[in-house]
């Protein structure tokens, strides 16, 4: 069982748990994004295994009619891999996803998967036209040819500003940066996109960003938060948008939790206060 602390953070170890936490943030008018924690295998047997509980997540998705995507890494499904495991266990799920009308997002690592990612879910929306999505990262500084090769393509984009340390020939490094270039992103996919905008973020500023675009363009837009994160604001804005949180869980919930903890001080000082029960 996951301790009381970290269950802010993460849906569940088992399966039944996080579609169990699906169908109560659903009851609040929040849909789910289902992510089952692993990355970084350099086997083809924890790779496919993995792709194989994404099948049964689907299926568990659709058996209780909930409303949730699933939410892939590629390097848990194979792209550190060196054979076509990647594209092999995207191509199943997305297969599978489809016969159950399911959408299957698929996280973006660092910038050295970009180009293999962006290929596969490419080929993916061509075989599921709208059931796919990608993660595209702000701080990189090729984002905007990204994001112009994707205007061409049936696949949603979610727009984060990025989570892992680029090195500063690839990424923008300063703060102020990465939200500038995050706000000119969501202008373009506000103006350019009707396949599916996905705001993938929990700044204030940035919502409000795309709460003004989506007035002046009128473009469907959803919005993309982590469990456990800003929860209270997830629902107010669920009253008047769509919303989504993205739940990871599985057994692999230790290291996911230590990156919540690290990332704010406020989220150390609510794990100590449960720690110490004050
Ligand atoms: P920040 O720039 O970190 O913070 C800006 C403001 O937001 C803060 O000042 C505060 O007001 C508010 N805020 C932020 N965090 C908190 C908090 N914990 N509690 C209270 N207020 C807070 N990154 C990837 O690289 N690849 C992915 O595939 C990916 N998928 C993601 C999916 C989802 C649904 C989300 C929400 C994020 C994802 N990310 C991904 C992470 C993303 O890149 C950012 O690292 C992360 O979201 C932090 O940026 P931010 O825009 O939320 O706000």
């Amino acid at each position: 069982m996951i301790p009381p602390v970290a269950n802010r953070f993460v849906a569940g170890e088992e399966l039944d748990e996080a579609l169990d936490h699906v169908a109560d943030v659903n009851d609040r008018d929040v849909g789910g994004i289902l992510n089952l924690l692993g990355e970084h295998y350099h086997e083809r047997a924890p790779a496919d295994e993995d792709a194989d509980a994404y099948l049964r997540l689907i299926d568990g998705i659709a058996e209780r009619s909930l409303e949730a995507s699933v939410s892939v890494k590629p390097s848990q499904i194979g792209i550190d891999l060196p054979t076509n495991a990647f594209a092999e266990n995207l191509e199943q799920i997305v297969t599978h996803a489809k016969s159950h009308d399911v959408f299957v997002w698929v996280d973006m690592e660092d910038h050295t998967t970009t180009d293999t990612t962006l290929d596969a879910v490419c080929n993916q929306a061509q075989r599921y036209p709208h059931g796919v999505g990608l993660a595209i990262q702000a701080n990189l500084k090729r984002t905007r040819e990204d994001l112009e090769r994707l205007a061409e393509v049936p696949a949603g984009v979610r727009l984060v500003k990025g989570a892992y340390d680029e090195p500063e020939s690839v990424a923008y490094q300063e703060k102020a940066v990465v939200d500038e270039m995050y706000e000119e992103y969501l202008e373009f996919l506000f103006r350019e996109f009707d396949q599916g905008v996905a705001v993938g973020s929990h700044d204030p500023a940035m919502l409000s960003h795309a709460k003004s675009l989506h007035d002046t363009y009128g473009t469907p837009f959803e919005i993309q938060m982590l469990m456990g994160v800003r929860e209270d604001a997830q629902y107010d804005l669920a009253e008047e948008y769509d919303v989504y949180q993205y739940a990871p869980y599985g057994p692999k919930w230790l290291q996911y939790f230590y990156r919540r903890i690290r990332e704010r001080k406020k989220n150390a000082l609510f794990a100590l206060r449960a720690v110490l029960g004050i």
